[in-house]
């Protein structure tokens, strides 16, 4: 078999999809890339919002310099200048109770120089007790970050808590402690060279999506849009078609499928697969001002703490703040909760609380998985009961949270499956 024979059917156009698609196409195999929207991104998208006249994100993400399969993607796609941040590992908080303002900020090397150094370090919090949380690193699958911390120490509020909600979109005593070392591992770890933090330049579409598309044209790779899998259909441990809403696919003997659903539509067509239902909610705000935003913060983006959202994000005159792990704000009238919001934000930005600006509201119910302990134990690996199938998407195991970089990184786990087995039948 040689990959000219073959061909890899890829269901769902998120960033795993695409990653996938991306990895192998750029190995020269055929592939065709389904998605049931009419755009591609899922969870990570842009979109023009008419209220605020402009294009928007579903939702601030953050990543950091250590987001290794993040950086690979972007190189393939030619977009490796899609990420801002400063050059250096610096992280602005302020509590908005007291307006105090200060820096956490992580040396380049991996021996962490920082943490001898008072102003670098969370206020508030002896040398001991940052050392004490190296005990996290020995987490085992039943522990939540909470285990290792307790309430009462200032690095709670002021640091484990936003981190927790910004890695792991859980409050520390429900969130995994082995995911969060596993990701600590790939970036504060490797010093402060591996933890920048970084925004998408102009827009989510424009750093992660836009290019993959060209890029895919490129080399014309085939995408659908508007294309909805079903079901699909098996012979002898094989999966022989697809079965889309319009129209079946049957597949060759040598052909392939990636499926990077979310775990709900997985569950739906693959009996095998019982789906983790519990889900984490990510609540967004954007203020749009009406002129770009200055602020003296030595990054675009700033830890609130005591406040109800977690971080405040500025992109030229669009001030967005991310309540992560929201489920309790869901309820809240979208009017109510944009007073509430502007109300916190406001004083720090130097405008007028009472002036609200225009605003969107947008909750994403189903963000990401609910990341404890008990729902880590669930999730599914790449290989599956068929030959020809193999599983991507955030919730797969890929032993990091359900992050772009989780994504990206399960896409590239299953592209190598795919290539390593056609390999071994060649
Ligand atoms: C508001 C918000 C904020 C976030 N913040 C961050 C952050 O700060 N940093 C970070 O790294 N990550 C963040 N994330 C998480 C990140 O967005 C996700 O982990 C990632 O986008 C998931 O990608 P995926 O491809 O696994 O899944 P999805 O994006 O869900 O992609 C699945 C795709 O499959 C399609 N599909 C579904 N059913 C079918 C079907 N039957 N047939 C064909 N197609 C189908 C869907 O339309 C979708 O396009 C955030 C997520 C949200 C929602």
């Amino acid at each position: 078999m040689t990959s000219q024979a073959s061909h890899v059917h890829i269901i769902g156009a998120g960033m795993a999809g695409l990653s996938a698609a991306v990895e192998l196409t750029q190995k020269n195999y055929n592939i065709s890339l389904y998605e049931a929207a009419p755009q591609a991104g899922g969870r990570c998208r842009s979109f023009y919002d008419s209220k605020l006249d402009c294009e928007i994100d579903n939702g601030n993400h953050l990543l950091l310099s250590g987001n290794q399969s993040a950086a690979n993607y972007l190189k393939i796609i030619g977009a490796e200048d899609g990420l801002i941040g400063p050059d250096a590992a610096i992280f602005p908080f302020i509590d908005i109770r007291t307006s105090k303002r200060w820096d956490i900020k992580f040396n380049p090397s991996p021996i962490p120089f920082w943490l001898l150094d008072k102003s670098a370090r969370v206020p508030g919090a002896s040398l001991r007790q940052h050392l004490a949380l190296a005990k996290m690193m020995r987490a085992q699958d039943h522990h939540v970050i909470a285990d290792f911390i307790d309430t009462s120490n200032p690095l709670y509020e002021r640091l484990m808590d936003p981190l927790s909600v910004a890695v792991i979109n859980m409050p520390p005593d429900k969130a995994s402690a082995k995911l969060m070392a596993n990701v600590l591992k790939e970036t504060i770890l490797k010093g402060g060279i591996a933890c920048q933090p970084r925004l998408a330049a102009h827009s989510l579409a424009k750093t992660f999506v836009d290019p993959a598309l060209r890029y895919f044209d490129s080399q014309s790779a085939d995408i659908k849009f508007g294309t909805r899998l079903k079901s699909i259909t098996q012979k002898d441990a094989r999966i022989s078609a697809l079965n889309f809403a319009k129209n079946t696919i049957e597949l060759g003997d040598n052909d392939y499928v990636i499926m990077a659903l979310p775990p709900e539509p997985t569950g739906d067509i693959l009996d095998f697969i019982t789906p983790p239902q519990d889900y984490s909610s990510i609540i967004n705000a954007h203020f749009k001002l009406d002129k770009p935003i200055r602020v003296d913060w030595p990054a675009p983006l700033i830890g609130l703490i005591g406040a109800a959202a977690q971080w405040l994000f500025i992109r030229d005159n669009i001030a967005s703040i991310t309540i992560s792990a929201g489920d309790i704000w869901l309820g809240e009238r979208s009017d109510s909760l944009i007073k509430k919001l502007w109300t916190e934000i406001a004083p720090i930005l130097g405008e007028d609380p009472i002036q609200v600006p225009p605003a969107r509201i947008i909750k994403e119910k189903r963000a990401t998985l609910a990341q404890t302990p008990a729902l880590e134990a669930l999730r599914p690996a790449s290989q599956t009961p068929f030959k020809n199938l193999y599983l991507a998407g955030d919730w797969t195991d890929t032993a990091l949270p359900a992050t772009i970089e989780g994504a990206i990184r399960s896409g590239v786990i299953a592209a190598n499956h795919v290539s390593m087995s056609l390999k071994a039948h060649a």
